[in-house]
């Protein structure tokens, strides 16, 4: 099978002929038919954060494809279903977390295209348990971003706990954050965007974005303070400290900032004004299969639609040229065929 492999960090991905893996119990063999490329796989292969993944390595979390092969001990998938392979390729089942319901958060998860591989190939091999079947009013291509920019983002909002009729910011108005404005808008939220350029700033504005804010031109957490009086939350998905400080600074007392972006840095904190002011700062990673079904009814439903231009698998080392200059509008889907 053709596939997409990092060797080594910083390097470009080689594209080469590999064997295509076999079942295993308690998995599925996804015939990829796309896979979205997520910022995510852009820090794996930079090797940017402390936990690093194995190499070589096949990227990619975004994978949806048709199951062509299922393990023997495998009774609730059957060739010809369609999935999605999320980040969260396993998690132990029995730990507190698991238990409790928030499975994103076991200790012994396994993550698909960092810790084992992804779907920037023809076939991927899946965890039975860990794959979302992807409902039938959505294309393979308009699914793919929302098994991690949907989820994430969808999960983040719920994290956030805005109720309807409150402001949220959405910050980073990329793969992620152009979906978060749909999610929010479609959960009664107002949204204000800040991104950079004309063309996201337009981007933001058709997807239902109430503000939009330009940071290169304005100081957005001045703006939002100036003309809001502060956010209720802050959803802050861009992979830059700066848009941090910003996001900490636009919430209203009592607000919370929910971090999902990435950059490998520290995050001061003034303590005086989250005491004060009783801000909550919350991380909040990809989201739980339940999590995940409920993303994609909202898409099934016609109220949320990723924005997406595909690419062939074999450039994908100009896609990742075109992500680290922030240039992409919406997500890059990777096609296979
Ligand atoms: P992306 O490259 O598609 O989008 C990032 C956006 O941020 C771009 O539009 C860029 O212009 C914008 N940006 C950059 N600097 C900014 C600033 N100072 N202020 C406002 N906007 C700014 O990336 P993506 O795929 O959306 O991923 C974003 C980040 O989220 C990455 O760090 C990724 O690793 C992380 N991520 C986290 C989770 C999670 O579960 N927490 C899941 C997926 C991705
Ligand atoms: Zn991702
Ligand atoms: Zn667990």
């Amino acid at each position: 099978m053709k596939a997409a492999v990092a060797h080594e960090f910083q390097t470009p991905l080689r594209i080469e002929q590999l064997a295509q893996p076999d079942v295993k119990p308690g998995t599925v063999l996804v015939k990829i038919a796309a896979c979205g490329v997520c910022h995510t796989d852009l820090h794996a292969c930079h090797g940017d954060w402390p936990v690093k993944p194995k190499l070589p390595l096949i990227p990619g979390h975004e994978g949806v494809g048709t199951v062509v092969a299922v393990a023997d001990d495998v009774d609730h998938l059957f060739i010809g279903d369609e999935v999605g392979i999320p980040w969260l390729h396993s998690a132990c089942g029995h730990c507190e977390h698991c238990l409790q319901g928030n499975e994103n958060l076991c200790p012994s998860q396994q993550n698909s295209g960092y810790s084992v591989d992804g779907g920037y190939a023809e076939y991927c091999l899946a965890n039975a348990d860990y794959v979302v079947k992807i409902p039938k009013s959505l294309s393979f291509v308009e699914a793919a971003p929302l098994f991690c920019a949907g989820v994430t983002t969808y999960k983040a909002l719920k994290v956030s706990d805005a109720k309807p009729g409150q402001w949220v910011a959405i910050v980073g108005v990329g793969g992620l954050g152009h979906l978060a404005i749909q999610y929010a808008k479609a959960m009664g939220l107002n949204v204000v965007a800040v991104d950079s350029t004309e063309q996201k700033m337009s981007l933001a504005k058709a997807l239902g974005a109430d503000h939009c804010i330009d940071y290169q031109l304005h100081n957005p957490a001045e703006q939002i303070q100036e003309k809001l009086g502060g956010v209720q939350a802050v959803i802050c998905t861009a992979a830059s400290k700066a848009a941090f400080s910003g996001a900490y600074h636009s919430v209203k007392r009592g607000g919370k900032c929910v971090l999902v972006g990435l950059p490998n840095d520290d995050l001061p904190i003034p303590i005086f004004d989250t005491v004060l002011k009783g801000i909550s700062v919350i991380g909040s990673i990809v989201g739980t299969r339940q999590d995940l079904i409920e993303c994609l009814d909202f898409a099934a439903a016609g109220k949320v639609k990723a924005i997406v231009q595909t690419e062939s698998l074999d450039n994908i080392n100009h896609v990742f040229e075109q992500m680290q200059n922030n240039e992409i509008q919406g997500r890059i889907v990777l096609t296979m065929t």
